[in-house]
């Protein structure tokens, strides 16, 4: 069963190993977990519905609390302290197109806004909804998730868009087939939220980002149906795909989407290499990308989250031998892990690795072979439990991502960790942050970082709140300031859209906002998110 107000599966924990205390103690000092709500005194406070009776609408007051917010920390705080004030009004699990399009006129005609949902796993308020007096729609296509043809040939599959990574992946493996999209959320989100938010997966680098996945199919919104067909290539005019891609609910429901598969890679390893700081690390990985080395992933972490992993990995012992041997090499406290994932067939791994690790060593990186890369894959998916772990231990985590140029790379690494650092220093208060570049480009990188700071003693649900808008606007604002983009992979939903406008300026706003009004006339699908 999924937790409703945590990560993932409520069977599966991923304790704090004994180091990982003291460690959190010398960064962030001592904490305390706060209380959490019931679900079922959150039920209870549902208000009525406002909208009427529908055989495919569920009014029960679980399942809108259930749909009431994503995973963003803000929806965390509200869901954990119970101070939720905006449900659905009703919640509809469609099977078919025609039920979508039913359900689209259903909408119109009691004047709800509809709000798609996939697996809810947004961490910028795209599915949460928004005060206002009409009523609102939820539409989970949880059901719309079967795989509905295959041309093996081709190597192109249709699915229902609900389908969730892990039902996606299996229905594909029964064919030697493989999509190779891995969010770290693969496990609760879909393939439909993937093509609208345009997620990015951990092995982009080898498999492509979703835009590279994504070759057609079933749009149904207010004004109608629109089908993408999937073409290998195509020059007649605009590409309709790149309207659907970051649509982020806006233009209507996507009910169907083709994807380019391939086969189950030949072989695969991930392996670390350790350099003696992280921008000796930066300058391997941007000559390895540079020169089209054939790797699936490169993620390149920061000194400080180096050393939060091996904190927080347990194998105490191991950890000191590791760092004993590395010295040794010449790699000392600076020190920066880098993970490299090589997929393909037997001879474009073996020719992968020789090229890194030969990129690497002219830069100080020593190789550590596939102990830590493997430990790394085990967890992949796992990973995300900590933020459940380290809640109930006191302290708030979220994240934060841009991408730029290698040449302002630096720059912007020194600007966000800064500006969050010292966000909170009128309080008194420490933040612990880290960054690594996870998606890599020949002209640039994406720059995620992670950062955490202590839940209030009283456990207030307001101030730890405002503790992430001080934080998260500072930071934002430096990363716009600083020619980032807003985001990378996480899309804009509600929290980054005030930052939009500097992107794509009041011609490119005006742009969207008409082509919008053409799918959705009377304003129904997901308002308030991505644009105004
Ligand atoms: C722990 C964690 C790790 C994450 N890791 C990554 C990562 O590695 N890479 C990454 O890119 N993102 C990541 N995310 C963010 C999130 O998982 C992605 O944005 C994902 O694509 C959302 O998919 P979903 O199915 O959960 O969509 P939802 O959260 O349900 O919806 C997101 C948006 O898409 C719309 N939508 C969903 N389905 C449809 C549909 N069929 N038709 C029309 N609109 C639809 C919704 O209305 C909403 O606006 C992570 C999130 C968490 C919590």
């Amino acid at each position: 069963m999924r937790r409703w107000n945590g990560w993932g599966d409520e069977h599966v924990n991923y304790a704090l190993p004994v180091s990982a205390m003291p460690f959190l103690l010398k960064e962030l000092g001592l904490s305390k977990p706060s209380k959490d709500a019931h679900l079922a005194e959150l039920a209870a406070a549902v208000p009525p519905s406002r909208l009427p009776d529908h055989p495919l609408v569920s009014t029960d007051q679980v399942d809108r609390v259930l749909h009431a917010r994503g995973q963003s920390l803000p929806d965390w705080i509200a869901l954990r302290s119970g101070y939720v004030s905006n449900f659905p009004d009703g919640v509809a699990y469609p099977a078919t197109n025609v039920q979508v399009r039913e359900l689209l006129e259903y909408a119109q005609r009691a004047e709800a806004r509809v709000i798609p949902y996939g697996g809810g796993t947004s961490v910028v308020g795209h599915v949460n909804v928004l005060p206002g007096v009409a009523p609102v729609l939820t539409v989970d296509l949880r059901r719309m998730n079967r795989l509905l043809d295959l041309d093996g040939v081709s190597q192109v599959a249709t699915f229902g868009a609900g389908v969730l990574g892990p039902d996606l992946e299996a229905q594909l493996r029964a064919h030697g087939l493989t999509l190779g999209h891995y969010p770290q959320s693969f496990e609760l989100s879909t393939l439909g939220g993937w093509i609208v938010t345009r997620s990015n997966g951990q092995q982009s680098l080898g498999y492509g980002r979703i835009e590279a996945m994504f070759a057609g199919g079933r749009l149904e919104s207010p004004a109608g149906t629109m089908l993408l067909p999937a073409f290998p290539a195509s020059a007649a005019g605009p590409d309709l795909r790149e309207m659907v891609l970051g649509s982020e609910g806006r233009l209507g429901i996507l009910t169907e989407a083709s994807v380019r598969v391939r086969a189950v890679p030949e072989a695969e390893e991930f392996r670390a290499v350790f350099f003696p700081d992280f921008r000796s690390g930066q300058e391997a990985v941007r000559e390895m990308m540079q020169a089209r080395v054939p790797l699936s992933m490169l993620r390149l972490s920061s000194e400080v989250e180096t050393e939060t992993t091996l904190a927080l990995a347990g194998h105490e012992r191991l950890v000191r031998l590791l760092k004993g041997w590395l010295r040794l090499r010449g790699v000392g406290g600076n020190r920066s892990m880098l993970i490299i994932g090589l997929t393909g067939s037997e001879a474009s791994v073996s020719l992968g690795r020789q090229q890194a690790l030969d990129l690497a060593g002219n830069h100080g990186g020593v190789d550590v072979g596939r102990l830590l890369g493997n430990e790394w894959r085990k967890s992949r998916f796992r990973t995300p439990y900590l933020r459940n772990t380290l809640w109930e231990a006191g302290y708030a985590l979220d994240t934060l991502e841009t991408a730029t140029h290698w040449s302002d790379i630096p720059r912007m690494v020194g600007v966000m960790e800064e500006t969050l650092r010292t966000g909170l220093h009128d309080i008194g208060e420490r933040v612990l942050v880290f960054s690594h570049l996870s998606h890599t480009y020949p002209s640039g990188s994406n720059v995620y970082t992670t950062y955490l700071y202590r839940i209030p003693a009283d456990g207030d649900p307001e101030e730890t709140l405002r503790r992430w808008h001080v934080l998260k606007t500072a930071a934002s604002e430096a990363i716009v300031a600083a020619g980032g983009t807003i985001t990378h992979q996480h899309g804009i939903g509600t929290d980054h859209r005030s930052y939009l406008p500097d992107e794509k300026g009041a011609l490119g706003m005006e742009a969207l906002r008409t082509s919008y009004k053409r799918f959705d006339p009377s304003g129904i699908m997901n308002p308030g998110k991505l644009i105004e």
